[in-house]
């Protein structure tokens, strides 16, 4: 039996028999910029930085700590983040690693 049937059967129990609430499926806005600038998007005009690679490492990290094994990468357009010559595919190589499913 593959590890991530045993674990989302051991999420099941845990959060239908014992009521721990934990997540499963987290989404992560790894930028707000975009380039497409739709007129009623909240996101790509919010000015507040971006984290670099070893934050965002960083941050799958804690999200997989606490239970996340789907992880959705949301934006702003997720293909435009980069610090220096990392880019969103050196993200998802290590995402591949510790998530089940990322999209
Ligand atoms: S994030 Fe989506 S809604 Fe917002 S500007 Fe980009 S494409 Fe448009």
């Amino acid at each position: 039996m593959s590890f991530w049937v045993f674990y989302f059967f051991k999420y099941f129990i845990k959060s239908r028999f014992l009521n721990l609430k934990e997540p499963i499926l987290g989404g992560f806005k790894i930028t707000h910029r975009c380039n497409l600038k739709c007129y009623h998007c909240p996101f790509w005009e919010r000015d507040e930085g971006e984290l670099g690679y070893n934050q965002v490492i960083d941050m799958l990290n804690k999200m997989h700590n606490i239970g996340v094994r789907i992880l959705i990468f949301e934006g702003g357009e997720p293909f435009i983040w980069k610090e220096g010559d990392k880019t969103l595919i050196d993200v998802i190589n290590y995402a591949k690693r510790k998530f089940f499913s990322f999209q």
